[in-house]
């Protein structure tokens, strides 16, 4: 399960500039997609290849627990006790203020180690600037200049040995030749009508007793001779622990279990409009480079009129993942689940396919030779081979020069052409650019 780390802090000190330095996308493309949204509080941090973390920008905490703010002050507190690190974000130029030590009083008590983050020190005298918070006695605090991308490394490093070790690759021995799924949505979406009809009620009380609020449980399902891994979905846990009715929608359990899946399906109900939070939740999946199917729920009782309707908002609002299967299912009656879990197999199946780096080069001439990047400054950017660079999402390696330059319009155009030709449907591609050799 990927660690979390919070940013705390007042307005204005820099959060929400620190957490686009912490989560800007590997994949340039998807935050340029027409259509995605990008979460402006939660993302993934993949600065330190081999451990991610979530990332949650709390927003701002005045100090003063009253009215809208306590409102807000209770989310933050949501997140401060999911997290395992609080990075505590302070304004070199406004100096201590008495709302720092009110917050700090309020990050202590949560006993969760704290790295004070002194941003904006760029142009001043970064030792002057740390004197005034060294009175907080917090044995890290470090100089920052978020909006300059100065000081993040040392921050990353600092928080390295807070975090737990990344258990993420120890699977199961059974789970290694099963697929691993996270089914996620808003609430009453259908996540856990879904995964009691998938598993049979008997069995998921069963299975998922084991499990605490702390763990991603994990419950293996088999079906059609398919082996499959369900990871960590509110529908497990709820009916596991039937006193607690109504679980809270939690973006940071959303994102660990997308994490840990190589499939996302991704529930909306049919009857209620698509909502920014089920974009939101897309942009996640696709960040992180993981197979997509989306499932339509409570398909019944809809007329034919209805279901049009349906049917053709979410292709206009869904063009930038046309590549997703749209699976329309009553997870309620049980109908369509054969070809939902179907549409998972070809995703997974597409999204660890082998490809080889000669036909990758052969690809890409085609692709250059039919439609060129345009000149820039009067030269063309080249495209000379590509290779292969790991799987789930299919990556390709491209080398050439002037690549800086190619824009995100070209990228889908050579994204779409490397689908087409590998049929890799329920799968993100993602292209990287070399420069040279
Ligand atoms: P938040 O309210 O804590 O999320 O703060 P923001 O990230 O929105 O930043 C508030 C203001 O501070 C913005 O105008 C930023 O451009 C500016 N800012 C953020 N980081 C830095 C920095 O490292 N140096 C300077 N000089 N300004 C910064
Ligand atoms: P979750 O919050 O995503 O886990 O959603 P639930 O599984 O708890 O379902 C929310 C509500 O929708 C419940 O009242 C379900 O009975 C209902 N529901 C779930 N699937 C369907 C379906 O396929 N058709 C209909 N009509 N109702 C459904």
């Amino acid at each position: 399960m990927l660690p979390v780390v919070a940013l705390v802090g007042r307005p204005n000190v820099g959060k929400s500039t620190l957490f686009n330095a912490l989560t800007r996308s590997r994949d340039a493309l998807v935050a340029d997609l027409p259509g995605v949204t990008r979460d402006r509080h939660y993302g993934v941090c993949h600065l330190v290849e081999q451990r991610p973390f979530v990332v949650v920008d709390t927003g701002g905490l005045s100090g003063v627990d009253e009215g809208l703010d306590a409102l807000t002050a209770q989310q933050v507190r949501l997140a401060i006790d999911e997290a395992q690190a609080l990075v505590f974000v302070l304004d070199a130029r406004d100096g201590l203020l008495p709302q720092d030590r009110a917050i700090l009083d309020e990050l202590r008590r949560s006993g969760k180690p704290i790295i004070a983050a002194v941003n904006k020190t760029d142009g001043l005298d970064e030792q002057a600037a740390l004197a005034e918070f060294a009175a907080f006695g917090i044995a890290a605090t470090l100089p920052l200049s978020a909006a300059h991308n100065r000081g993040t490394d040392r921050l990353l490093a600092a928080l390295q040995p807070l975090l737990p070790e990344d258990t993420h690759e120890e699977l199961a021995p059974d789970e290694n030749d099963s697929i691993r799924v996270a089914i996620v949505g808003r609430p009453n979406a259908g996540k856990s009508t879904l995964v009691n009809r998938l598993l049979g009620e008997d069995r998921l009380i069963v299975s998922a007793v084991a499990g605490t609020t702390r763990d991603p449980i994990r419950v293996p399902l088999e079906r059609d001779g398919r082996k499959y891994t369900l990871i960590d979905t509110a529908g497990v846990r709820r009916r596991a622990r039937v006193e607690e009715a109504v679980e809270k929608f939690s973006v940071i359990k959303t994102l660990q279990s997308m994490a840990a899946a190589q499939v996302v399906v991704l529930m909306i109900d049919a009857r209620e409009n698509l909502a920014d939070q089920d974009l939101t939740l897309i942009g996640h999946a696709l960040e992180e480079g993981r197979a997509l199917v989306i499932a339509v729920n409570k398909w019944d009782g809809l007329d034919a009129y209805q279901r049009e309707q349906c049917q053709r908002a979410l292709e206009r609002r869904l063009q930038f993942v046309d590549w997703a299967k749209n699976v329309f299912i009553s997870a309620l009656h049980g109908s369509g689940l054969r070809e939902l879990m179907r549409a998972v197999v070809r995703a997974h199946a597409a999204a660890t396919r082998e490809l080889g780096s000669s036909d990758l080069t052969r690809t890409l001439e085609k692709a250059y030779e039919s439609y060129q990047p345009p000149l820039v400054r009067g030269h063309a950017p080249k495209l000379r081979f590509a290779h292969p660079g790991g799987s789930n999402p299919p990556t390709v390696v491209i080398h050439g020069s002037r690549t800086r330059h190619i824009a995100p319009a070209y990228q889908r155009y050579l994204e779409n052409f490397f689908r087409k030709r590998y049929k890799l449907e329920g799968t993100p591609i993602r292209i990287v650019f070399r420069e040279g050799e």
